[in-house]
């Protein structure tokens, strides 16, 4: 019989999900509004701890769409995005008929390149197409380069769209990842740090866009007795009783934290006398990553194994480890959109690896990770 399976990144239930899930059934809320849809907004807003105003929402894609649309962005336009990230990031901008322009990374966070964004920026306004948005992204849980980030976006007046679907409960200069840009987006997908099964939530800065986003989301209907529109809506709300679940998480958020930050130790410790290992770290005591996944680099000259080699191995153990993801620029979707910077994304997706980074993971599924990583070096 084989080994039970090792997950990169398992749901991880706290215990009081379904307490909250009851008291919607108790009180027939079983509908894209209640009192656990209110509640879970307010415990983001308390966490996130900025004075922000959060619309819970049925994805993070429906978030990144739903401020994409308050930016203003519509058919036409361009917007910039981090090209090494979920497809999830790039693909709202074209839900809008709007070109999304592909930038790179650097190689400290892997996040967005603050000169490659300004190159591409430049570059944009002398062809006459000034971007309407940029897209950063926190991969990983791992906080972009910001400060660099918000500078050449407030030169050029351009507005930032954060997007923190795997960084809840990271932190760039003490401040929650999600409350720095113009909007943020959460995930609450199955595989990110809590999850809701599925689900995200709009960060808002002041209370007249979280209506702007909520009414949106619920098929703006205007204020009449029958059913009036002057706006195309959506249905994106988060259901009550999806919404429980992430009241029942966010209790064990900050535990979950620690769990995954643990992982990270846990492969630091591995990787400390292994030639040709790098594992992703955070750059200085600015960043806070929740280390929703941990992941390396290998050199294979130095290593003596290739990425591909060592996920083979992890996946005869019956454990489950993925290449990093492959940048927006060189997916065939994306083959007419233009990109800006060098081959730092490019080669992170050549020798990059996410390893088994899940709350759950039980010191035998260590001893597990542990010795195949031994072996493969042996
Ligand atoms: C998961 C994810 C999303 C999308 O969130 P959903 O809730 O799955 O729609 C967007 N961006 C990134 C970077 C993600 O990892």
């Amino acid at each position: 019989m084989s080994k039970p399976k090792i997950w990169l990144s398992s749901p991880h239930m706290g215990g009081n999900e379904l307490n909250y899930i009851h008291q919607a059934f108790d009180e027939n809320w079983v509908a894209p509004l209640g009192p656990n849809v209110s509640g879970f907004e307010q415990d983001l807003e308390k966490y996130l701890n900025a004075d922000v105003h959060v619309a819970a929402l049925s994805a993070g894609t429906a978030a990144l769409h739903l401020a994409l649309i308050m930016l203003g962005v519509s058919h036409g336009d361009e917007v910039i995005c981090q090209s090494f990230t979920f497809s999830a990031s790039a693909n709202p901008i074209t839900y809008l008929g709007a070109r999304p322009v592909f930038v790179d990374s650097e190689a400290e966070t892997w996040n967005m390149c603050p000169q490659a964004l300004e190159e591409a920026i430049k570059d944009r306004v002398s062809k006459g197409k000034k971007p309407k948005a940029i897209t950063v992204v926190h991969l990983y849980g791992m906080p972009a380069k910001m400060d660099e980030i918000l500078e050449v976006a407030a030169r050029y007046e351009v507005p930032v769209v954060e997007d923190a679907a795997e960084a809840l409960g990271s932190t760039y200069k003490g401040r929650r990842c999600g409350t720095l840009g113009d909007f943020g987006i959460l995930s609450f997908n199955g595989n990110k740090i809590i999850t809701t099964s599925g689900g995200g939530a709009l960060v808002c800065k002041t209370a007249e866009q979280k209506q702007r986003a909520v009414f949106l989301a619920t098929q703006a209907r205007d204020e009449a007795p029958h059913y009036q529109h002057s706006s195309i809506g959506f249905n994106y709300r988060m259901s009550n009783i999806v919404a429980g679940i992430g009241r029942g998480q966010m209790e064990v958020l900050d535990l979950r934290v620690e769990q995954r930050r643990a992982n990270h130790a846990f492969y630091k410790e591995i990787f400390k006398d292994m030639s040709g290992v790098a594992l992703l770290e955070e750059p200085s005591a600015d960043f806070f990553s929740n280390h929703w996944l941990s992941a390396v680099t290998i050199d294979a000259e130095r290593a003596g194994f290739d990425r591909e080699q060592l996920r083979l191995r992890f996946l005869e153990e019956n454990i489950e480890s993925r290449p990093l993801w492959k940048p927006m620029h060189l997916q065939p979707v994306f083959a007419d959109s233009p990109y800006y910077g060098g081959n730092v994304a490019e080669s992170l997706f050549d020798s990059g690896l996410c390893l088994p980074s899940g709350s759950s993971l039980t010191d035998e599924d260590r001893s597990r990770i542990a010795e195949v990583l031994t072996a493969v070096t042996a």
